[in-house]
């Protein structure tokens, strides 16, 4: 009894902090739309694989209008200096 209690609870707790990642996820792609005049959700894609990391460009989800890019610097400068 006392560990299907317990199982329960983990669940819960799991499901609780998947909720918040996804919402903190979404609150990050809201990006300005200069197409649709408003903040709005966006789709990252990989454009550009770099030696220095992998360029990517948000679209917006309504009209695919380019609303911004991101440089993501992967674990390359850790790689250098180990
Ligand atoms: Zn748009």
């Amino acid at each position: 009894m006392d560990r299907q209690n317990s199982t329960k609870a983990y669940e819960g707790y799991t499901r609780q902090e998947n909720t918040a990642d996804m919402f903190k996820e979404f609150n990050a792609t809201q990006l300005y739309c200069p197409r649709c005049k408003q903040a709005v959700p966006v789709r990252k894609r990989l454009l550009l694989v770099l030696p220095e990391g992998d360029k990517y460009v948000y679209l917006c989800a309504f009209c695919s209008e380019t609303v911004g890019t991101k440089m993501d610097r992967n674990r390359a400068q850790d790689s250098i200096i180990v």
